[in-house]
């Protein structure tokens, strides 16, 4: 049973609000009462479709012509919704600087050229410590990666090379010594980013509501 729903679901892995849609509707038949595991099988299948669409271009309105009622697109969109909340707030706040420390260049940089800004509505000046503010130069890079995130709120913004590559090729430019700490630093510190928007992903859930009850596991399936 779970293969075919597999195999069903595989077809439009590219379609996830149409996935999400075919996943509730076999899913909430109530004669085909199913065991736990393939609820849970198709669960994850769908779950893992709709975080890749965290990809996607932003969801626009429903339609009635769209595959799939109301009530669940606007479950899809809130997921989409939760997700982007929750990493803008991430980004944007000291639990941020709790993940990735706060030592790098672009916070405590003495090269005496780059200008430091003091307030910043991106960068929380106020949790980086004592006499640590954030490089003007990083924080324009860092705003345009809360705006990407705010479009697409998964890993990509962060291994975005147009978005990085501009910001290292204006510091060569301008600041020799900014330029080669911060392509030294930057790698790890995208490392340990990029695990802790991994796991702020991971823990937002794509509701399933209105299934029937499931069977217990150790029935047909
Ligand atoms: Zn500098």
């Amino acid at each position: 049973m779970l293969d075919e729903i597999r195999q069903t679901l595989s077809r439009i892995t590219n379609r996830p609000v149409e996935a999400y849609a075919v996943a509730l509707e076999l899913l909430r038949v109530p004669c085909k009462a199913l065991t736990r595991g393939v609820t849970k099988g198709v669960e994850d299948i769908v779950r893992s479709i709709a975080r890749e669409s965290l990809r996607d271009p932003a969801l626009g309105t429903w339609a009635t012509e769209m595959p799939i009622k109301l009530d669940d697109y606007m479950r899809f969109t809130s997921y989409h919704r939760r997700c982007r909340i929750r990493l803008v707030e991430f980004l944007a706040t000291g639990e941020l600087i709790k993940a990735t420390g706060n030592e790098w260049i672009w916070y405590n940089t003495k090269c005496g050229v780059c200008p430091i800004v003091s307030q910043s509505n991106v960068v929380s000046s106020a949790t980086l410590g004592i006499e640590k503010y954030p490089a003007a130069w990083w924080v324009a890079y860092w705003e345009r990666v809360v705006a990407a995130v705010g479009e697409t709120p998964c890993e990509g913004p962060f291994g975005n090379q147009n978005i990085w590559g501009g910001t290292l090729r204006a510091l060569k430019e301008n600041c020799a010594v900014c330029h080669e700490a911060a392509a030294r630093e930057f790698p790890s510190f995208r490392g340990e980013l990029v695990k802790a928007v991994t796991k702020i992903i991971d823990g937002v859930r794509i509701p399933f509501v209105g299934l029937p009850k499931t069977l217990a596991a150790n029935s047909s399936s």
